[in-house]
């Protein structure tokens, strides 16, 4: 499929007119697929999680965010693909807009697929994806380490699609997940309030 028509939904969604989203124009994809999880002020506060697969961003809306504690299992909930260009956006979507509210980027890096099937072969991460279970290592400077997402409700019965997001393996890292409102863009430093007051709307 054609990066345009994967990303149908994204721009069927948005006015790029009022948002300074990014359209996406085809950013080259880089030897390592990257990562990026923003932090999300929009009516309800949630992490915004993105794994690149091929030339978009697969995405995931995680109401508490990622954590680095194995215990935790963290529902995820599919949202539609985004472009490359969306690993660097931060700002403030307009109110009425989709989306509309602050967005800081708050880890991104790089991971590395580690999907096998039982012979142990590796398998296509786009592939396990749609089967419903991968797993991958984190290369961020805030998130790193094994990760695993696993489809538990399909949304085939008109329900909603839903996913969990769980450290997998190894130690905790970290406590959990820091408060989403004090928490720091990797790539400014700015909390989501700095980063409101900064676009002069708020
Ligand atoms: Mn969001």
């Amino acid at each position: 499929m054609a990066e345009q028509e994967r990303l149908r939904d994204y721009h069927r969604k948005r006015d790029f007119g009022r948002t300074a989203e990014p359209r996406g124009r085809g950013a080259a994809a880089g030897q390592e697929p990257r990562f990026v999880v923003q932090i999300h002020d929009a009516g309800t506060l949630h992490f915004d999680f993105r794994l690149q697969v091929g030339d978009v961003l697969k995405s995931w809306s995680v109401p508490k965010g990622p954590s680095g504690d194995p215990h935790d299992k963290r529902l995820a909930v599919p949202t539609e693909d985004h472009p490359l260009e969306y690993e660097d956006f931060e700002g403030v979507i307009p109110r009425g807009e989709y989306g509309g509210g602050t967005v800081i980027v708050w880890d991104h890096g790089v991971y590395e697929p580690l999907s096998h099937d039982r012979t142990g072969r590796s398998v296509d991460f786009g592939e396990s994806l749609d089967r419903g279970h991968a797993r991958f290592r984190l290369k961020g400077s805030k998130l790193r380490g094994e990760y695993a997402l696993t489809r538990f409700r399909d949304g085939g019965d008109g329900g909603e699609e839903a996913w969990l997001l769980v450290k997998a393996g190894g130690k905790a890292q970290g406590h959990g997940t820091p408060d989403p409102r004090r928490a720091r863009s990797v790539t400014s430093g700015r909390t989501l309030a700095q980063v409101a007051a900064d676009s002069g709307e708020r």
